[in-house]
């Protein structure tokens, strides 16, 4: 065990089974010393309560399965761990036409449920600083039927007056 509290998908995971009762964990591997970790997807459940389709899955280290139980909240609880979304997302704008209105109506649409502050996104968006968006948001002149303050994962809209 070293300090470090960051770790990354191995890609493998390991079932055992103790006569029809099943153990499930997907693997992990500390950034620091590379020991591997286990983070429990289920335990001690009977191999009838387990859906035949994941079990197949888990078998064949499925690489699609990865991201899809670490996203899951459950999971994420049981283990006591988050996901670390830095660098994980970029803006699509689809060019720069919006840099010129003076009112823009912008739709932001999530391809995954990634948690993103909207003032950044809306500074890369707009190529405007983190501290000329807060003070937009201050004055109204950008405003949006979510909070812009926080974070979120989930599509939005947001109207930017210059
Ligand atoms: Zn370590």
């Amino acid at each position: 065990m070293c300090a470090a509290d960051r770790f990354r998908a191995s890609g493998k995971f390991r079932v055992n089974a103790n006569h029809k009762v099943l153990d499930a964990w997907l693997l992990l591997l500390c950034t620091g010393c590379g020991d591997t970790v286990k983070l429990t997807i289920f335990e001690r459940t009977h191999v009838r309560s387990v859906r035949p389709a994941l079990l197949d899955r888990l078998h064949a280290n499925d690489p699609a399965l990865v991201p899809e139980l670490l996203q899951d909240s459950v999971l994420q609880k049981r283990n006591h761990v988050s996901l670390d979304w830095e660098g994980a997302w970029r803006l699509d704008t689809g060019g720069s036409g919006h840099l010129d209105l003076e009112v823009a109506d912008v739709e932001v649409r999530f391809a995954a449920r990634i948690p993103v502050r909207p003032v950044r996104l809306i500074a890369d968006a707009c190529g405007l600083t983190r501290g000329e968006v807060e003070r937009l948001i201050a004055d109204g002149k950008v405003v949006s039927a979510i909070r812009l303050t926080g974070k979120v994962s989930g599509d939005f809209t947001f109207t930017l007056k210059r």
